[in-house]
């Protein structure tokens, strides 16, 4: 495995509109186990408060824009978002007219993906388009293989000594997020905000709560973690298994 940079990098943050709850749902979860930050908006008027409290700090890269909105057309989001310094806009769209495209990648969108789409092909574009504005943008680790412990996020699957184990969705959320920075220490905070949302992160609660279920399911001796690693005052990380 090749070991992350040491220097910590804030994760690109990402405005998702879309008015599909199903579609939100998932791109939501996609964007954050590639390590995203990620605001989700249903509504024009969702996207407007949202961008407006948090693209200066902590800041959004990256904008998806979906057309057809309750209260509008997403492409009258459009002229907020240009300007120096602005986010790359991928617009997600079921219309396909030539037109459309020439329109909204004048008026400032930089791609366009149309509906539907596969997942791996929006992440791809994602960070092309972040690459385009200058962000250093590292393919997400997504594999861990240590002493009988096996995680492949991408398949939802996790092994203990080839046995599969069963993790509720925010388990599984909080165990992917720990194989992102395999090996590195990550914090309380930036735990809460990235499995839980930006809104909790003085939920510590939450992080005993869980990581104690995470331990009882994976580690021989919850009270010894071999994997799960408590960094104290700080955080948790999961084990290097070059260690
Ligand atoms: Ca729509």
């Amino acid at each position: 495995m090749t070991r992350a940079p040491s220097a910590v990098q804030a994760p690109a943050g990402v405005l998702l509109i879309e008015d599909d709850a199903a579609l939100r749902a998932t791109l939501r979860e996609a964007l954050q186990l590639e390590g995203y930050r990620v605001w989700a908006a249903a509504s024009l008027a969702d996207a407007r408060a949202l961008w407006a409290h948090n693209h200066r700090d902590p800041g959004i890269a990256l904008v998806l824009l979906d057309l057809g909105l309750p209260d509008g057309e997403g492409a009258d989001f459009l002229p907020h978002l240009r300007g120096p310094g602005g986010p790359a806009v991928i617009v997600l769209s079921a219309r396909q007219g030539e037109d459309d495209k020439i329109r909204l990648l004048d008026t400032g969108a930089d791609d366009y993906l149309v509906k539907p789409f596969g997942v791996g092909e929006l992440l791809a574009r994602l960070r092309a388009a972040l690459r385009r504005r200058g962000q250093v943008v590292d393919a997400a680790i997504t594999h861990y293989v240590h002493g009988g412990l096996q995680i492949d996020v991408a398949a939802h699957r996790v092994l203990r000594d080839a046995a599969p184990v069963h993790l509720t969705p925010t388990e599984f959320r909080l165990l992917a997020r720990l194989v992102r920075s395999t090996g590195r220490v990550v914090t309380h905070r930036q735990l809460l905000a990235d499995v839980w949302g930006a809104e909790h992160t003085e939920q510590t609660q939450y992080l005993r709560l869980y990581m104690g279920q995470l331990r009882a399911k994976l580690e021989a001796d919850p009270a010894q973690p071999l994997f799960l690693l408590t960094e104290p005052g700080l955080g948790y990380r999961l084990a290097d298994p070059a260690d």
